[in-house]
């Protein structure tokens, strides 16, 4: 093998390693690795060298993991192949009790209201907890906010992709709990990270923590959003993580066989102003599903506030219109409070 040769093959090598989660849990074909690598097409890269060569590298690769005896190990069968998982989790006797991850919620710090999930909802360890919402409504202090709630009983890593500079403005406002360590350092760890085989490298060094990614781009195949789910639980020991995901709008959300939904314990949905319980898989006193909430976001940024229960409007259905102009029984806003729809039954 000349050097060149030598280099595609090594880059693709690495690359195949970084992406192979996606694959994972079904045969496939050679053309499927050099999709998730990205090679496509026949046009030469600025340097010269051709896809067709990166597609020959696969070939090798692939070749050589099913004949080899160390991570990542192949097994092939004709022109398929399957990822040989090695790590298992065992269980023991009596684990599930102890293996509880007792989380703290975001709350409305100044005015002691409550999301009432949070008294009933169970996470384990290992756990992956999703948030979806469309737009800028309040992920970004719900991240942080788990951040500041969790970093005194727990190891806490939050992953930032974006505004990273006004992290230290927002943080400024906090000033219900001491998130500072004599040292001067903040309580919980904050990396900035945009790719997301890096985001699966970092649960994996941090495995106790708390993870928070804030955020994954959730516009993509929702095939490839489960495996990342997967990927990022498989990971974990102790800890759990938490995945804010960015979608376009709420319709992207309704569609059936959210993957994302099937592999989170818990997932909820953020939506102006509002935000719901799309599915808790274990709870303790009462089930929580489907359960609705109003908060505002208040000090730039920084924490919630008058957070209630809340129902679709009776009369527009949540839909902010009725008959043609702005629903007068919840003033437009597609919502009642659960103490004002008691009365009127
Ligand atoms: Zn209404």
């Amino acid at each position: 093998m000349n050097d060149k040769k030598a280099g595609i093959y090594s880059r693709t090598s690495d690359q195949l390693k970084e992406r192979l989660y996606l694959l994972k849990g079904q045969w496939f074909v050679k053309g499927d690795a050099c999709e998730v690598c990205g090679i496509v097409g026949n046009m030469p890269y600025k340097n010269g060298s051709r896809p067709q060569d990166f597609r020959d590298a696969v070939g090798q690769v692939l070749y050589n993991w099913s004949h080899n005896m160390v991570d990542p190990v192949l097994e092939q069968n004709g022109k398929r192949y399957w990822v040989i998982e090695r790590e298992f989790k065992v269980v023991k006797p009596n684990m599930a009790q102890s293996k509880r991850f007792n989380l703290h919620w975001p709350r409305g710090v100044d005015d002691k209201t409550a999301f009432s999930f949070a008294e009933t909802v169970v996470v384990t360890q290992g756990d992956v907890i999703g948030l979806g919402g469309e737009g800028n409504r309040g992920k970004s202090t719900f991240a942080l906010n788990m951040a500041i709630e969790n970093c005194e009983e727990h190891n806490v890593t939050l992953v930032v992709s974006e505004n990273v500079h006004r992290l230290d403005e927002r943080l400024s406002y906090v000033d219900w709990k001491n998130i500072f360590t004599e040292d001067g350092n903040w309580k919980f760890e904050v990396i900035e990270e945009k790719r997301e085989e890096r985001f699966l490298d970092i649960a994996r060094s941090r495995k106790n923590n708390l993870v928070i990614l804030d955020w994954l781009d959730a516009s993509k195949d929702s095939y490839l959003i489960g495996q990342f789910y997967r990927a990022f639980s498989e990971r974990l020991d102790k800890g759990i993580g938490m995945v804010i995901q960015q979608k376009r709008s709420y319709k992207d959300w309704a569609v059936g066989g959210e993957a994302a939904r099937d592999y989170s314990s818990i997932f909820l949905l953020l939506q102006e102003g509002k935000l719901v319980v799309d599915k808790a898989k274990v709870y303790d006193y009462f089930d929580p599903n489907a359960k609705m909430y109003r908060f505002d976001i208040a000090k730039n940024g920084s924490r919630f506030a008058n957070i209630a229960e809340v129902s679709d409007c009776p009369q527009c259905k949540g839909r902010k219109h009725y008959q043609g102009t702005k629903c007068g029984r919840c003033y437009g806003k597609g919502y009642i409070s659960l103490a004002e729809s008691d009365i009127e039954l």
